[in-house]
């Protein structure tokens, strides 16, 4: 008799795209960690035989959770953005991670180039004016800011930076960018992120999150930037010193910004909502069916190529 096949155990850290989660558990024997009352009692029950995690966001996987699952392998994440992950203590297990990257970058560079568009032309606001009734009461909208001719200083130049400047330039905007390491693009290059705000008229963030950019953006790159200038963030929240930030937008240090993410999703500060200088978004960067369906796909992917003893498509480390 054919012994039958036992589908892989494999912990769920939260709620993924619901199309993936839904092949994920037909796929393996998923363990919802988000509904465990005793997440301590119900990582223990599960420690032999769980190697696989699937995870998304914010919810990532710290040290903590690693050594709760002693036979852990991988670390299967949905989203590019691996900042939420401890990288370190997966490599010092062994723990393979991996991500989704390029599936997204054209959603992600679109909703960046719709931030531009919509802080620097003032479009939302300009319809709340209309639907206010003010166009027949109070005459036209005041006048705003052309992208063309402009400089955006690409904060960040890796696959989504990319894919935002070659947007950009079709709006007939110039490029320039910083990066750690300068690379062989056709762009002129600045060697700190102050020098990229002092050259930009827009300053485009599409750095990763994590330590290694916290508070990259802070007064002195905003000061660079100026009363002109704006910034745009799709990268993490963390990547900015938002107080300042804040501070900046109510004084107008800055012309404006355009956030799609923010230091405390989904719990952002009020204060954004009172400033007329800001557009921003609940962190809907690659969020299509489309985009969020390829993500889940590569999520998934990852996890049978492992389960089949071959290596992941796209490992972070
Ligand atoms: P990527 O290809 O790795 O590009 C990141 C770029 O940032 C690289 O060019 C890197 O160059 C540069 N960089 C890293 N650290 C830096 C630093 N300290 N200072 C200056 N530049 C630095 O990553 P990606 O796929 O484009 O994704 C970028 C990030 O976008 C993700 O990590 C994620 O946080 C964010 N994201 C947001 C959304 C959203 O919904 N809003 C969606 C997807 C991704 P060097 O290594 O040479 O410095």
């Amino acid at each position: 008799m054919r012994k039958t096949q036992m589908k892989p155990d494999i912990v769920l850290t939260t709620k993924i795209f619901p199309p993936t989660q839904a092949t994920l558990e037909q796929e393996f024997a998923c363990h919802r960690l988000y509904e465990a009352a005793d997440r301590s009692a119900f990582l223990k029950q599960l420690a032999p035989q769980v190697r696989a995690l699937a995870t998304f966001g914010a919810a990532g996987a710290d040290a903590k959770l690693m050594d709760a699952l002693p036979k852990l392998e991988l670390i299967s994440n949905f989203g590019v953005g691996v900042d939420a992950i401890d990288l370190e203590a997966a490599k010092k297990r062994g723990i393979i991670v991996t991500n989704t990257p390029d599936v997204l970058n054209g959603c992600v560079a679109d909703t960046a180039i719709a931030l531009t568009l919509n802080v620097m032309r003032k479009f939302p606001q300009s319809e709340a004016y209309l639907r206010a009734g003010y166009w027949a009461t109070r005459g036209d909208y005041e006048k705003t800011t052309s992208l063309g001719g402009k400089t955006m200083g690409v904060l960040g130049l890796g696959r989504i930076g990319e894919a935002i400047a070659g947007r950009a330039l079709a709006f007939g905007m110039k490029i320039r960018y910083h990066n750690r390491k300068k690379k062989g693009a056709a762009y002129p290059y600045d060697g700190d992120p102050a020098a990229l705000a002092r050259n930009s008229d827009v300053l485009m963030i599409a750095t990763p999150g994590g330590a290694g950019t916290k508070a990259l953006v802070g007064a002195k790159v905003l000061d660079a930037l100026g009363p002109k200038g704006f910034v745009v963030n799709i990268a993490r929240g963390s990547v900015v010193d938002e107080p300042v930030l804040l501070d900046y937008l109510r004084r107008g240090r800055i012309a404006g910004a355009g956030l799609d993410v923010f230091a405390n999703e989904p719990n952002i500060s009020s204060e954004f909502f009172a400033l007329d200088n800001a557009v921003i978004l609940p962190h809907v960067g690659s969020a299509t069916n489309e985009t969020r369906g390829a993500m889940g796909d590569l999520q998934v992917e990852n996890l049978r190529l492992h389960f089949a003893g071959k290596p992941v498509r796209t490992r972070v480390v």
